[in-house]
């Protein structure tokens, strides 16, 4: 039988982060991945002439000191291996209760100086806010260890919580530094404020980044760095089953070719999961299944993303969108609150209220994304129970309804960009559960909500309730690249330590 160190179970950033600083410390890596490339979410690939980015919209700067991903890529070798290109401001946000647009700058002094510009009357309460998020983003993991931040009588607030305490009524404030909050999650009143200003206050901090030719690059990076280090990354192999030794310890996993045949076995002193949780539990016995999902039960799931992918005959800018990223808020979304009714509205037929959306416009930048066609991506809230799989055919019609409503409504926005699409791709919630073998959907792991007690706020972690299988994914920390990111290289950390 085949024995290595370490088995990785799934090839996303997460799993290939921890792999890669793994093998680079000497330990035999081997990562198996069911899908036909490397990344996961974190994949870009063509359908016909139309490039297609997976997920990535924006992270923040790797290359500064303080970023979350900066240790963790440095040590896995790939920091300078991809070229991350400044998105030019965090986002430009439309609609809603903003008379006219506003550009939120990817940078905490020249927000402040937008934001009091345009806000002069919430000037107090955009000082106090912005100086806390710098606070938290500059401490990252760090800051349950910092008394200033953890005793403040603030920290277990939701996002709404605490806008609504600087902000009271004043939704166009609140709408102008959460335009993007899908980035995160989808409801301010169950966002964790700590987390949306780790996250977001790491764009402000190092700025917003896209890796030049898009995500997969990174991805690929990661898998080479394992290889060079003489570990091996096994493609379109699903793994079928983990056994425990009579410890209950992780030992063994077995994996086989998409279609069942050729099935094979190897050894290992540990196991990780960067598939979810509820995936690797169905590859246990069941007593070892139970305590580990027992064990996150009282964990919901993150929501998930639409992804709608347009390729046009001209450039986006020249039906006048004006940015990189732009955050559409939709007419009925009038306090930031309402933003929470957006990731249910694809259960229902098009024809009603639109959902937040994301507009990723890569001719924007030197994204390094082949043209023509154009490609404009947009991004919004979804969830699976939008989405009914029993009957497939249904599925892609009610899917292509919601697709050409969606252009009609960027057309009402940006005229004539209906007639120049020449290509497009629409993936919802349950592409996201197929391709990516994610229960719900989920693309941020745990939904980031307030914690119970301190405790509970960092008891996130890649250590699971089954000895020797460990998490490298967003379900360690948070979603989103930095997540999981920081979660890989929080679990090669772990398992270097013990050994
Ligand atoms: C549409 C969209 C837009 C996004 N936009 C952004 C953004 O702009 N910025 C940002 O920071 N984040 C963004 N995200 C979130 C981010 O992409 C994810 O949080 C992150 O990539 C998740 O990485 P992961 O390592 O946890 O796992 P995943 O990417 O979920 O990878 C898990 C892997 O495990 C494999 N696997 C599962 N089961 C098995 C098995 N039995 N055997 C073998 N392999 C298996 C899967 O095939 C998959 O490759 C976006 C996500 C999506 C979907």
């Amino acid at each position: 039988m085949a024995r290595c160190d370490v088995v990785v179970i799934g090839a996303g950033l997460g799993g290939l982060t921890a792999g890669a600083i793994l093998a680079r410390a000497g330990r035999k890596v081997l990562v198996i991945e069911r899908s036909n490339s490397v990344g996961g979410a974190a994949s870009s690939y063509k359908s016909g002439d139309l490039f297609i980015e997976g997920s990535l919209q924006e992270t923040s700067d790797p290359h500064h000191p303080r970023d979350p991903k900066h240790d963790a890529l440095t040590r896995a070798g790939v920091i300078d291996a991809v070229k991350w290109i400044a998105a030019g401001s965090l986002y430009e946000a439309r609609g809603g209760p903003l008379e006219a647009p506003f550009v939120m700058p990817d940078d905490f002094d020249a927000a402040r100086q937008a934001l009091t510009g345009r806000f002069p009357q919430a000037r107090a309460g955009i000082r106090q806010l912005l100086d806390e998020m710098a606070a938290i983003a500059s401490a990252g993991p760090l800051a349950q260890d910092d008394p200033a931040l953890m005793h403040s009588p603030d920290w277990p607030l939701s996002l709404s919580q605490k806008l609504d305490a600087l902000f009271g009524g004043d939704e166009a404030v609140k709408c102008a530094v959460a335009a993007n909050l899908s980035y995160f999650h989808h409801d301010p009143a169950t966002l964790w404020w700590m987390h949306f200003a780790m996250a977001q206050g790491s764009y402000l901090q190092s700025g917003g980044r896209f890796v030049q030719g898009g995500s997969q690059r990174l991805s690929s990076a990661l898998a080479r760095a394992i290889r060079t280090a003489g570990g091996e990354v096994l493609l379109r192999r699903v793994a079928t089953g983990m056994a425990l030794d009579a410890d209950g310890r992780a030992g063994a996993v077995t994996h086989s070719a998409k279609d069942g045949s050729d099935s094979r076995t190897v050894e290992c002193g540990r196991v990780i999961g960067n598939a979810a949780p509820g995936a690797l539990a169905g590859l246990m016995p069941q007593a070892a299944a139970d305590r580990l999902q027992a064990s996150y039960a009282n964990r919901a799931p993150s929501i998930s993303l639409f992804a709608m992918t347009l390729g046009l005959g001209k450039p986006p800018r020249e039906f006048g969108v004006s940015a990189y990223s732009t955050q559409l808020l939709p007419r009925q979304l009038q306090r930031l609150s309402d933003y929470s009714q957006g990731a249910k509205l694809m259960a229902a037929e098009p024809g009603g209220a639109m959902p937040p959306m994301s507009l990723v416009d890569f001719t924007a930048i030197d994204a390094g994304i082949p043209s023509p066609p154009f490609v404009l991506s947009v991004y919004g809230p979804d969830l699976l129970s939008n989405w009914d799989s029993s009957d497939m055919d249904a599925y892609r019609e009610k899917r292509g309804r919601w697709q050409d409503a969606i252009v009609r409504y960027l057309d009402s926005l940006y005229p004539g960009l209906a007639g120049a699409v020449v290509a497009s791709s629409f993936n919802t919630a349950l592409s996201v559960r197929q391709y990516l073998n994610a229960p719900e959907g989920a693309v941020y792991g745990f939904a980031p909500t307030p914690p119970r007690s301190i405790g509970q706020a960092f008891e996130r972690s890649p250590r699971t309730a089954v000895p020797g299988l460990y998490l490298a994914s967003a379900y360690a920390g948070f979603g989103g690249y930095s997540g999981v990111v920081q979660a890989g290289g929080a679990c090669a950390d772990m398992i270097l330590r013990e050994d």
